[in-house]
């Protein structure tokens, strides 16, 4: 059905709400600009969603002499620390150096020695650096990690986002402060050249099956591994830009006597660095690296990574042998890499490329698509997108977001200053635990109050959620009434932390479906296609290839 009354105009249409479509919206909004943000899913609902979680400059990819790239994320970590400090934390890593390692002592301690210079305007502490001697003197004692023949450590920091998703979130409500039209579930479905100035897009409303047209001056596709697809429904003669490699995850229980650190090890299997991290009261293990060219829509850890992944924990503990079983779930994403047949899929550079398709040979003024980007570096992405867009748009404003504060960072300095203040004085004025104020401190930075003050009315607002986890009920109905949270999914998964907890929320949704649905207004029938639909999409998504041998020993 085409809706042909009340066209509107934007100077900006973003297509894809991962963290850079979410980055490119926010930096334009801030300059004036007016902006369409659309995605077919939910905010960060992609790509965003699956990461390993770090803000890091990326130690890795100093072995392919990528510097500028690490030095402009480590700059970006820096200043993510200040923009976000609620949900960005400072995140201690061990690199421990066997004897049987490719890579040797040495070349670790001069990578680490770049990874301070290349940092050198951090808060966080420089690196540092041991020879042990036999059974590890003393390093994570009490573990039950591999000691033989370790020979040194390396220890330094980089940092972790708790909740990708939320940062992405924070984003887009940053951006809707300031004036930009941000939905999800709208799919883009085509652009036609309207005029000189204007671009008609069409996307359709997948909640209501409404096909819409809007204008816009610019367009930018930012849909990370669908670039292409996207671009195919714009001319097809735009050539392949995304050569996406999958990268699976395991989260296991944290285990008794295990690393106290996050560890950064060598793979014993074909010599990958991968890590082992605390996250919440897991441990998240990850990740691997394959090329990808199946349907994106179906991305899911296969047997084979998840087997890798456990080869590594029973290598490195070998004290504990880890089964199937010991999995709680595991979440797969494909990297939205540049497309560089002929390398090995640890060899294509992690830089992005930003796309002037009127540069191109199809010569499409005024589209421009996003190839690559890490979570780490959306807002230096986002603002050489935004100054292009800026020259095509003639304006001259200059990038405002170097030192902007989040939605949920204003008023935050720092975190742990504003915990002091705040958490006891809170937890005593609303009645709730102190650590239910403390965890909401984190999760919405300053707007912890918010969603407090909507148990005032309502005390019934303060119970917990699940008893695996600190989320309160009132929550859900935050999550609904102020960030546009439209499904299940989206209140579990991205909105609190119910959905990624080792239940995968499947022991509350229940309840979580009919306080939803008495706020978004289902009926019983639309409220049991909901649950229905999440149960599905949890097994489908995150449950564990191969559990049917689940105490079967993995070597
Ligand atoms: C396994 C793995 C580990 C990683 N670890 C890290 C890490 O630790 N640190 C780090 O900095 N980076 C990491 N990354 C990289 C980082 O997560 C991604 O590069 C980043 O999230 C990409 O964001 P994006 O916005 O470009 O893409 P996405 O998040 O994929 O967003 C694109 C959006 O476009 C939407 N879309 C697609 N088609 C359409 C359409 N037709 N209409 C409307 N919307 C559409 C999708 O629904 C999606 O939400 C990792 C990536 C992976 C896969």
């Amino acid at each position: 059905m085409e809706k042909n009354n009340n066209i509107e105009y934007f100077d900006l249409i973003i297509i894809g709400a991962g963290i850079n479509g979410a980055g490119i919206a926010l930096d334009a909004a801030l300059r004036g600009i007016k902006v369409l943000l659309l995605d077919k899913r939910d905010f960060g609902g992609y790509t965003t969603s699956a990461s390993t979680k770090l803000i890091h400059g990326g130690l890795r990819y100093l072995e392919y002499m990528e510097f500028p790239l690490v030095r402009e994320s480590l700059r970006e970590r820096e200043r993510l620390l200040h923009n976000a400090p609620h949900l960005i934390k400072p995140l201690q890593l061990n690199v421990p150096l066997y004897k049987t390692n490719k890579r040797g002592p040495l070349v670790i301690k001069l990578g680490m020695i770049l990874y301070d210079l290349l940092s050198y305007d951090k808060s966080l502490p420089n690196h540092n650096f041991h020879f042990l001697q036999k059974g590890g003197n003393g390093f994570e004692k009490g573990s039950i990690l591999r000691k033989d023949d370790l020979k040194a450590v390396a220890s330094y920091y980089d940092c972790i986002a708790q909740f990708p998703e939320r940062l992405c979130l924070e984003i887009v409500l940053s951006a809707k402060q300031n004036g930009a039209v941000v939905k999800n579930y709208c799919e883009f479905l085509s652009m036609t050249k309207s005029s000189d100035d204007y671009n008609r897009v069409t996307y359709k409303d997948l909640m209501s099956d409404l096909s819409i047209s809007v204008y816009g001056r610019v367009v930018v596709n930012a849909t990370g591994p669908y670039v292409d697809n996207v671009n195919a429904l714009i001319n097809k003669e735009i050539k392949r830009r995304m050569g996406g490699t999958k990268g699976s995850h395991i989260i296991i229980e944290k285990f008794a006597n295990g690393p106290k650190e996050a560890l950064y090890i060598e793979s014993h299997q074909d010599g990958r660095p991968f890590f082992i991290i605390p996250w919440r009261d897991y441990y998240l293990v990850g990740t691997t690296d394959i090329y990808f060219e199946d349907d994106f829509d179906r991305v899911t850890a296969s047997e084979d990574e998840v087997k890798y992944l456990l080869r590594e924990l029973n290598y490195y503990f070998p004290k504990r042998e880890f089964v199937h079983n010991d999995i709680f779930y595991s979440y797969s994403g494909v990297r939205p890499l540049p497309y560089e047949p002929g390398k090995k899929e640890r060899q294509i550079t992690r830089k992005h490329i930003i796309v002037d398709h009127s540069k191109e040979k199809e010569k499409i003024d005024n589209y421009i698509s996003i190839v690559g980007g890490k979570l780490t570096t959306y807002r230096s992405l986002s603002e050489e997108a935004v100054n292009l867009i800026c020259t095509k748009l003639k304006k001259d404003i200059n990038c405002r977001t170097r030192n902007y504060k989040l939605i949920g960072a204003a008023g935050i300095q720092s975190i742990e200053e504003y915990k002091k203040e705040y958490t006891a004085k809170s937890a005593k004025n609303y009645e709730v635990p102190l650590e239910t104020a403390d965890y909401l401190i984190d999760f919405y930075g300053s707007n912890f109050r918010d969603v407090l003050n909507l148990t005032i009315s309502r005390s019934d607002l303060k119970d917990p959620i699940s008893s695996e986890n600190k989320d309160i009920k009132a929550q859900i109905i935050y999550a609904i009434e102020k960030e546009e949270a439209k499904t299940l999914e989206d209140i579990l998964i991205r909105r609190t932390g119910i959905g990624t907890n080792k239940t995968l929320g499947l022991d509350c949704v229940d309840d979580v479906s009919k306080i939803a649905a008495a706020k978004l207004g289902w009926n019983e029938t639309i409220r049991k296609q909901n649950l229905e639909k999440y149960i599905e999409n949890v097994h489908f998504f995150y449950e564990i290839k191969g559990s049917e041998k689940k105490m079967e020993t993995v070597k």
